[in-house]
């Protein structure tokens, strides 16, 4: 286990290291994974719990793309007036699942009210906030795990059919220069000159510079995993079903293969974090944004950079497994079983926005989104528990937000006062 801590650029007191403890997280996706590195190297004796191996829940087939200029939160104008028309298509680019309806119209309601300026300017700030830092994290992370090569940081495009669309967006790129963000805005020759592959109907796009990608989503939580393996972590197979706290200080967690204890504990089950938060007292309105993804493994078409297609909100990235076609949103809960229709769709968008790609031996797969109305996850300790933190709820930026999320709640375990308040990613803050 390592003596060292490295600087922090978030710490005001770089190098306090606090007393060791035995902290257990379960939860062992990008967030949880990430989460346990940065306590490992405060010096904790640090156990990671998962049902399943770490990165087989969401974090598995993501678009892939570190999204730092993503400070915008989804309940804003642009998505709202057009949410009416897409609910017209069941294979559009939104959907719910109409029996789903009576179970999230709370959260839908919340969502809509998040749209008021004061708490869209809110969102939009706390966004940016780590956002701004969400990049270094991965750097740290991956340069100790030895594994830099995962990652590319050649920017990332965002595409658009017409004109009206792009100017649709244009407050959003004010606010994202606004917050430090490098926006790049392309005609559609500009745009077909970096990517000659696209389809001529693309009239205007928008370079982000400074936004990177990852070549293997999956392969990169493996890696991060076993490093926390090698330096001394612990990593059980597990299905937690409760967690309850003793004497405020200790926690036990129960799961199928036996109760464990721990002196402190982070819930960073993804999507499926609520019932534990609700257990421990913090019932939070967290639900899903399912999303597919289909992975062409011989495209034939050649991309430097993510492209989002914003007309139909899917990306396509290139990864080192094919070119990942990712995106869209269906509300249906974690349980519903996948409609790989909207996989299929996918593909025939792929194909009319990148003319020629080939999708011979593709495969398909879907992903809950871990999301609360406000755009914002939940990262901090608990109200109601000293030795209880959460760290989930990361919409669409799980990926991107993962590594800044662990360093925070390694933070905060430490004591140590860092550069960003976290208020505004509270759990009762509902
Ligand atoms: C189509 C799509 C595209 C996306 N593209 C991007 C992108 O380009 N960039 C980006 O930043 N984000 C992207 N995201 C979002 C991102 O993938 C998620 O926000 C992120 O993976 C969430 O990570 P997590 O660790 O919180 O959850 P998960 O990866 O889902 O991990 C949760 C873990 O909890 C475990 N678990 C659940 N219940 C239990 C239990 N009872 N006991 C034990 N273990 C349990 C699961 O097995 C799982 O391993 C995308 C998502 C989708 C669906």
């Amino acid at each position: 286990m390592p003596s060292y801590i490295a600087p922090d650029p978030l710490t005001t007191k770089p190098n306090t290291k606090p007393a060791p403890r035995e902290i257990t997280v379960v939860g062992a996706g990008i967030v949880g994974v990430a989460t346990a590195l940065y306590l490992q190297r405060d010096g904790h004796t640090v156990t990671l719990v998962d049902r399943d191996h770490p990165g087989e829940g969401c974090s598995r087939g993501n678009a892939g793309i570190l999204a730092v200029e993503s400070v915008i939160p989804l309940a804003k104008t642009n998505n709202i007036k057009k949410i009416p028309r897409m609910l017209l298509d069941p294979l559009g680019p939104l959907c719910i699942r109409w029996r789903y309806l009576p179970h999230l119209t709370p959260w839908l309601l919340r969502f809509l009210a998040c749209w008021r300026p004061r708490q869209f300017s809110a969102s939009t700030r706390a966004l940016a906030a780590l956002a701004l830092h969400a990049l270094d994290a991965h750097h740290d992370l991956l340069k100790q795990a030895g594994a830099l090569e995962l990652i590319r940081e050649k920017g990332y495009l965002f595409a658009y059919l017409t004109e009206k669309g792009f100017l649709g967006d244009q407050s959003e790129r004010e606010l994202q220069r606004h917050y430090g963000i490098q926006v790049e805005e392309l005609s559609g020759a500009e745009l077909r000159a970096l990517v000659p592959a696209l389809s001529p109907n693309l009239q205007r796009g928008v370079l982000f510079p400074n936004s990177g990608h990852t070549v293997n989503p999956f392969r990169l939580v493996q890696t991060l995993a076993e490093d926390f393996r090698r330096r001394g972590g612990t990593i059980k197979r597990a299905n937690v079903t409760d967690v309850s706290i003793h004497d405020s200080k200790q926690v036990q967690i129960k799961t199928d293969t036996g109760p464990l204890s721990a002196e402190a504990t982070v819930i960073a089950l993804g999507a499926w974090s609520g019932r534990l938060a609700a257990r421990l007292g913090n019932a939070v309105p967290l639900d899903t944004e399912r999303g597919y993804h289909v992975m062409l493994p011989t495209p034939e078409v050649e991309l430097e950079r993510p492209v989002l297609f914003d007309d139909y909100k899917f990306a396509a990235t290139p990864m080192e497994d094919g070119l990942c076609l990712a995106g869209t949103v269906e509300f249906a809960g974690v349980d519903a079983p996948p409609n790989y229709e909207r996989a299929r769709v996918l593909l025939e968008r792929g194909r009319q926005m990148l003319p020629g790609i080939r999708a011979d031996g593709h495969s398909v797969w879907m992903g809950c989104r871990p999301s609360l109305p406000d755009s914002l996850p939940v990262i901090g300790r608990s109200p109601s528990h000293a030795n209880v933190f959460f760290a989930f709820g990361h919409q669409h930026l799980g990926l991107t937000l993962s590594a800044i999320t662990g360093r925070l709640i390694a933070n905060q375990v430490a004591g140590r006062d860092g550069d960003i308040d976290l208020t505004p990613y509270r759990i009762d803050r509902f």
